[in-house]
């Protein structure tokens, strides 16, 4: 059969990673008749949680699960990896600033983009988690020199799958006749998730957004302060639907998009749209089994050319930030 892929999954002793990894272990990500070796990153304190965590992925008996190794050291974690899922980041802590978050996320993801370039297999595939998403990794593949900038990506699937379920419920129909949302710019409250494009069972998007009061004062925030609705009703974040995009992305990058529809997610930007370049930034985008690539042509009205430029300047000024702390 195939020789079996490794897959690095840091922060695994995380809420996402125990939601995560019985899900990769299972072939959900890779597919059915993919074997999955698997490497856990977690700092020393997590270690032993993870180790925890290896057990029961061992008692589930998984055909496809050849082995699974705990580190505490990014270069081990890393080495030979096909995929690399980083999860674990620094929360934002009570009063702590942005420039003290994106510094902290700096002391992680500098040396884990080292480690990648260092030691990960030729064809790595990169999906950063952990928030700040983007701006992390735009610091991990900075500091990756010798990977090409399109074997990382940031996660926005998340977003829009919670746009897809926002679309499919107004409209009064399944989530599967629901194709083409996208989500643009930063996995923060800024992003864009656009409807205009959308085929609804068969009619435009264009006709939902319609409705501007819909459209602006409902759907935008609904998608885009999702995250915190669900800390409020769970008094925890969501662990499992964000581990599920996550298996989501990775699923469609390497097995490719389907025909005639496409995702989002956070990408090097090659100035399509207008944005700036060379900021890890949120476009639909359709895969091939081997690269993303951005859904050119669509025509952008003045409505989402606002909100698309105004999360692509933050994800601009995000970049300055960490530039100026010598990140990247
Ligand atoms: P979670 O597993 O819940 O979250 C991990 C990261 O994912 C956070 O940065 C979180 O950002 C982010 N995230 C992205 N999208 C979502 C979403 N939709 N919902 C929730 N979170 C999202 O965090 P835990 O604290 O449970 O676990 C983190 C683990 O990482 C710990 O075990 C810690 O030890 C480990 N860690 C490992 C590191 C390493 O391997 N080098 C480095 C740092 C930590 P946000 O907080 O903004 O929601």
């Amino acid at each position: 059969g195939k020789s079996p892929v490794t897959v690095t999954v840091t922060g695994a002793a995380g809420q996402i990673g125990y939601a995560l990894l019985f899900r990769i272990a299972s072939g959900q990500m890779l597919g059915a008749d993919t074997p999955v070796r698997l490497n856990l990153l977690e700092i020393p304190q997590g270690v032993a949680a993870a180790e925890g965590t290896a057990m029961e992925l061992d008692d589930c008996a998984f055909p496809l699960l050849t082995g699974i190794d705990v580190y505490d050291d990014a270069r081990a974690a890393f080495d030979g990896a096909n995929v690399a899922l980083l999860v674990g980041a620094r929360p934002r802590g009570p009063g702590m600033e942005r420039a003290d978050l994106l510094e902290a996320n700096g002391g992680i993801f500098k040396p884990q983009g080292e480690a990648i370039n260092a030691g990960a297999a030729d064809d790595v595939r990169v999906l950063v988690v952990g928030n700040p998403a983007n701006t992390n990794a735009l610091i991990a593949a900075s500091n990756a020199p010798d990977v090409p900038k399109s074997r990382f990506t940031a996660m926005t699937r998340l977003d829009h799958n919670r746009a897809l379920a926002q679309v499919a419920r107004r409209a009064g129909v399944s989530v599967a006749d629901v194709r083409r949302v996208s989500i643009w710019g930063n996995h923060s409250a800024s992003q864009y998730p656009d409807v205009f494009h959308a085929d609804v069972a068969g009619r435009p998007g264009a006709e939902l957004a319609e409705d501007r009061a819909w459209l602006l004062d409902e759907f935008v925030p609904t998608v885009a302060k999702r995250g915190a609705a669900i800390i409020d009703a769970r008094g925890s974040s969501s662990a499992a639907s964000a581990a599920n995009a996550a298996v989501d992305h990775v699923h469609d990058w390497v097995l490719g998009t389907p025909d005639g529809d496409w995702t989002s997610a956070g990408i090097w930007s090659d100035g399509s749209y207008g944005a700036p370049e060379g900021i890890m930034a949120s476009f639909p985008v359709t895969s091939d089994g081997q690269e993303w690539s951005v859904v050119q042509g669509l025509e952008i009205n003045d409505v989402s050319r606002e909100r698309i430029d105004a999360s692509m300047a933050e994800l601009a000024d995000e970049r300055e930030a960490v530039r100026a702390l010598g990140l990247i």
